[in-house]
């Protein structure tokens, strides 16, 4: 029984607020007042102690909790007090609590502190779920494809179109829509850029090594791929041909037709400062390449008097035609002829500083006149100035002993190429008319043939040489002209949409996007800096705005401008290589270029991992696909053997790669079939995440119709945790590892993931 009631059992009643009595003899307040700060409590998950202070007359309280995970201490005491609150660990949901006092003696009064504590984080590992493929491929993926180191079907170590057919389940697998091939015409080289007969298919690239089986097997390429949903890009060289083409051929020994379709010129000099090489659009210097001796009639053959003047500051030479007695070379001379396959013939000096000669001639170069027969110092030969070689009968020729060029008796030719000399460039006279020129007409007869057999569009080589003035309006204006010319053969052949032609304007941007005026797509050769910028780096924040920025600039020249992305080509080191041959890094570019906007490129190898640079040779960036890990059907001729077997092993090949679910091409195959899947990836507009301020991190939206997918990435080399305000409840893809909590996202070093909104 309490004192209280002992008391009032025993009759003692007092008034409500009035004095009681206890038992020390003093009196007992009816209330008390009671004050405690803070008044409310919040733990994290992991718990901990916090202090309060209470503030009481009462002179006997005690503390009451309406739960059991906290702890008071002291739990009673006497007036005026600090007290420690223990929060144990919480393995749950949120919680709350009631500290409450109150005065022993039962006095009325008391306080309360209000607590709370955090729950246990809910971090959930991400767990991809992406939608079913529908089977109808529209991931706008291109496959760069070299026809002689791909596949080889009958063992002859080239690639074969055979070859392609053959793995044409590979490229479907690989979830490609289109193959861009190397060229596949007629060449002499085992690149192909130097083409012999646009109109004719490499011989090597088939079973029966000849013309006709060519052509039945590359149609029969064109039948299979379409089944498979893959269109088939030629290479056009529209820039030069080979140097074995009939064209050229024809054009150099003779002047029929022929000669126009390339750039020639007996006097460059003279024609470019009087604008005559249309080459050149108005420049006065070639953007790049040089002048080649295309041969001519220069030398001569008769008897010939040669009289030769020392006297003057001027020397010059007089060479007339001759019926007088042919004279042997003077052994005593000082003055010399070299002239053709006589070698020095020494002349006769018939008065002071006048020296002669008659001779029976017989050269196809010319002649030079010589100081010395024993030195070949500078200042023993006298020849012609540079561009006036030719002499003319009976007229005194001015020496000069500087230049010294050989003195001809006929006019050299020189023809142009922005290559090397085996590329003679083609001329399709002024640009704003090249269409009606016959080079253009003869070429783009050529490409009729292929668009009307199927083939689906062109990748367009060397675009910004085809006029040397390659930041201005000439290349742009040409090929605007071929475009149309070819897409009027497309839509005549029954298609309804518009050809596809991808040019390689391998420039800066801001002047590539110029190119967007002559043709619907451009190679942004700014796009792999970026990429690898960012994924080398580990800074991803500039990415999505410098993308977006391309787009926008090629939207802006035309509508239907298709930005074509790409890492590296056949002209590069590969990207691997700048990868540092991270695999890491590797797939993280695979994955960022496949949930990018615009089309996306691989470059045969590339799934891989294939590393390799140009410094040995551009066939070590050209690398045969090594398909089964003892390399039985690998075309190692195709690059004339020259591979680096230290990169490929059997551990690099297609069937090891495919039985490793971690490996770069399975990253390739996962991330194009999600592209394949999600019409936002393959064709959506491509917009940036504001709420996402954290520089490793490059995140974006893709939005198509009322599809949208929110892509984020983290490129550092540490896990980094962002704040994400749009819902993480579908994740459709992921790359490495990654967990949400809430509104959170932890992404792994080099680690990437898709949510569906
Ligand atoms: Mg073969």
């Amino acid at each position: 029984m309490s004192l209280l009631r002992v008391l009032l059992a025993l009759g003692v009643i007092f008034s409500c607020g009035g004095p009681e009595p206890d038992p020390s003899g003093e009196d007992t307040p009816s209330s008390v007042s009671f004050s405690v700060q803070p008044s409310s409590l919040v733990f994290a998950q992991e718990g901990g102690t916090e202090e309060i202070a209470l503030t009481t007359d009462s002179k006997s309280w005690k503390v009451s909790l309406t739960g059991s995970w906290a702890t008071v201490t002291p739990s009673q005491g006497s007036g005026n007090a600090r007290l420690t609150v223990s929060v144990s660990p919480n393995e749950g949901e949120r919680r709350m609590l009631t500290l409450s006092f109150q005065d022993a003696a039962g006095a009325k009064g008391t306080a309360s502190v209000s607590i709370t504590q955090e729950e246990k984080p809910t971090s959930t590992a991400l767990i991809p779920s992406p939608a079913a493929f529908d089977g109808n491929k529209r991931s706008d993926l291109t496959y760069q494809l070299l026809i002689y180191s791909f596949a080889d079907s009958d063992g002859d170590g080239i690639g074969d179109f055979n070859g392609i057919v053959s793995k044409l389940d590979y490229l479907d697998g690989l979830g490609v829509t289109a193959l861009w091939l190397s060229p596949a015409h007629p060449t002499s080289s085992y690149h192909g850029y130097d083409v012999n007969d646009y109109s004719k298919l490499n011989p090597l690239y088939s079973s029966g090594k000849t013309e006709e089986s060519a052509e039945a097997e590359f149609r029969n390429l064109i039948g299979k791929a379409h089944e498979k949903g893959i269109k088939i890009y030629m290479d056009y060289v529209l820039n030069h041909s080979g140097r074995e083409n009939e064209w050229f051929r024809n054009a150099v020994s003779a002047t029929g037709p022929y000669r126009d379709y390339y750039v020639f010129s007996t006097d460059p000099e003279a024609d470019v400062a009087a604008g005559k090489i249309d080459n050149y659009a108005g420049a006065t210097s070639p953007g790049m390449g040089s002048w080649h001796s295309a041969g001519g009639s220069v030398g001569y053959k008769g008897r010939l008097h040669f009289k030769l003047d020392w006297t003057g500051a001027e020397k010059t030479i007089t060479v007339t035609e001759s019926a007088a007695a042919v004279q042997t070379s003077n052994p005593t001379a000082s003055k010399w002829l070299w002239i053709g396959s006589m070698g020095a013939v020494g002349l006769y000096e018939t008065s002071a500083g006048i020296f002669e000669i008659t001779l029976d001639v017989d050269t196809d170069w010319g002649f030079l006149v010589r100081t010395s027969t024993t030195s070949w110092d500078g200042g023993t030969k006298y020849g012609a100035k540079a561009g006036h070689s030719k002499i003319t009968l009976g007229v005194p020729f001015i020496l000069d002993n500087s230049a010294a060029q050989d003195i001809t008796f006929g006019a050299p030719s020189y023809y142009f190429a922005s290559f090397d000399a085996s590329m003679p460039d083609l001329n399709y006279g002024p640009y704003a008319t090249a269409s009606s020129s016959p080079a253009f007409q003869a070429i783009a007869e050529t490409a009729d043939k292929w668009i009307r057999m199927g083939v689906d569009g062109f990748r367009l080589d060397a675009v910004i040489w085809i006029y040397q003035t390659n930041g201005g309006e000439a290349n742009p204006t040409f090929l605007k002209q071929w475009y149309d010319r070819c897409n009027a053969t497309y839509r005549e052949a029954g298609h309804t949409d518009n050809i596809f032609m991808v040019g390689e304007a391998w420039m800066d941007h801001a002047q590539e996007k110029n190119y967007y005026k002559g043709i619907n797509s451009c190679f942004e050769f700014g796009y792999w800096p970026l990429l690898n910028n960012a994924v080398s780096s580990g800074r991803g924040s500039a990415y999505v705005p410098g993308v977006i920025g391309f787009i926008k600039d090629h939207k802006a020249v035309r509508s239907d401008a298709v930005t074509s992305l790409f890492m590296t080509n056949h002209d590069q080191d590969r990207a691997a290589n700048d990868l540092g041959k991270n695999a890491d890094s590797e797939k993280q570019a695979a994955a960022m270029l496949l949930t990018t906007a615009g089309k996306p490129f691989v470059y045969q190898g590339e799934e891989l991992g294939y590393w390799g640079t140009k410094s040995g040779g551009d066939e070590y960036v050209r690398t045969p696909i090594l398909w089964d890990r003892a390399g039985k059907d690998c075309a190692r001729k195709g690059v004339g053997g020259k591979v680096d077997e230290a990169m490929l092993t059997g551990a690099i090949s297609v069937e090891a790669q495919t039985a490793d679910d971690a490996s770069l091409l399975q990253v390739y195959r996962s991330f194009a079939r999600l592209r394949n899947t999600y019409p936002a990836l393959a064709k959506g507009e491509m917009s940036a995440v504001s709420g996402i301020t954290d520089s490793a991190v490059a995140a974006w939206y893709m939005s198509e119709g009322a599809q949208k997918l929110l892509v984020i990435h983290n490129v550092a080399s540490t896990p980094r945790t962002v704040s994400v305000s749009d819902s993480m409840d579908k994740p459709v893809a992921l790359l490495g590892s990654g967990s949400r909590d809430r509104n959170t996202l932890t992404l792994g070093s080099h680690s990437s993931v898709v949510f569906e909104l």
